[in-house]
């Protein structure tokens, strides 16, 4: 891994953001775009905010982009361009936690300090037969505080990597591969036969799920955006304007009531693409894209703050968008390319 082979912290710092609830193979090609970008912290911290969104794009939780933003500003800004040294310094920076900020000091620095992240709770809870939570906090500083002794007697760098590699290759979630293991000998689960029922982890409750209309209003060769308020929700990315369908109601009494309190212009409906699915961490949403042709009225403020603009699609292309949005922008651009009218809608 690039950002293994040569660990600046610019380069640990930007992958283990980008690693946060995303894989690896997500992750190679995103970080070598990142950092073609944005080669060193003061590059980051002189670009603007859409640029980095739009090179943080198909991440998602785009929280870490504006983060990483914004601690690139105050490391340029107030500390001179110089990295911090040590985890607890790295902490004080948006959007570094507990694990990031071990990880970076001990792989950029060698700070003794142990990285403990999901697959290192995976192990450890085996290794030494936990049978705590491990989605509690507690549990966590309970494997933190044992781990300590030991990666002090140890190079920090190679400890906590170790840790999580053997984690993500050899103590599974699924079927460990014991026999591969060089912890097998003492391993507290082998011995006992619990590696299937350890560690013991409570799932997050399933959140609501929203039915959502987008509403994709063409004019001409534009089509109507809406940049989402900068401090919520994917904060600052564009999308197609939307919103929530209410219990009951039918899709045309949707998409009118939503055009008006969202854009206050009048549309005309040509058809609908396919509905979208996507799960956020408290909830999920179907997405029903409306595509209108705008007939009338005139371009109000949206009622939640959104920004709205007229794009071309050309223009559309080079906006950070959210993941939806990009979904019904590629559904169009196929119809589009087909020559054929979206199809008809099938509206309650
Ligand atoms: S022996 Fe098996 S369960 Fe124990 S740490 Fe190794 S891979 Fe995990």
């Amino acid at each position: 891994m690039p950002w293994r082979n040569k660990p600046t912290p610019y380069a640990v710092w930007i992958s283990e953001m980008m690693l946060q609830q995303t894989q690896v193979a997500t992750v190679l090609p995103k970080f070598a775009h990142f950092v073609a970008c944005f080669p060193n912290v003061r590059a980051l911290a002189a670009a603007e905010e859409q640029a980095v969104l739009k090179a943080w794009e198909g991440l998602g939780y785009y929280a870490r982009a504006r983060n990483l933003h914004r601690a690139a500003t105050i490391i340029v800004n107030e500390l001179g361009g110089r990295f911090p040294r040590t985890a607890a310094a790295w902490r004080e920076l948006p959007g570094i936690g507990a694990y990031a900020s071990a990880a970076i000091a001990s792989i950029a620095e060698g700070e003794a300090v142990p990285a403990v992240d999901g697959n290192v709770m995976r192990v450890m809870a085996r290794f030494w037969g936990i049978t705590a939570d491990i989605m509690r906090p507690a549990s966590r500083q309970t494997v933190y505080d044992a781990l300590l002794p030991h990666i002090r007697r140890a190079d920090p760098n190679r400890f906590n990597q170790g840790l999580m590699e053997l984690g993500a290759l050899v103590c599974r979630p699924r079927k460990p591969l014991c026999p591969s293991c060089p912890l097998a000998r003492d391993c507290v689960a082998r011995k006992t036969d619990r590696t299937e029922s350890l560690p013991l982890k409570s799932r997050p409750k399933a959140g609501p799920h929203h039915a959502m209309v987008m509403l994709v209003v063409e004019r001409q060769d534009q089509v109507l955006l809406a940049r989402r308020p900068r401090d919520g929700l994917l904060g600052g990315l564009w999308e197609f304007p939307q919103g929530r369908r209410l219990e009951g109601e039918s899709d045309v009494h949707a998409v009118a009531r939503i055009t008006r309190a969202e854009t206050g212009y009048a549309v005309r409906v040509c058809g609908t693409l396919a509905r979208v699915k996507h799960a956020f961490s408290h909830f999920r949403v179907t997405v029903l894209p409306v595509v209108c042709r705008c007939t009338g009225g005139a371009l109000r403020a949206a009622p939640d703050g959104a920004e709205l603009r007229w794009v071309t699609h050309e223009a559309l292309k080079a906006l950070p968008q959210t993941k939806v949005a990009r979904e019904v922008g590629r559904q169009l651009g196929g119809e589009k390319r087909q020559g054929r009218a979206p199809p008809q809608p099938g509206a309650r």
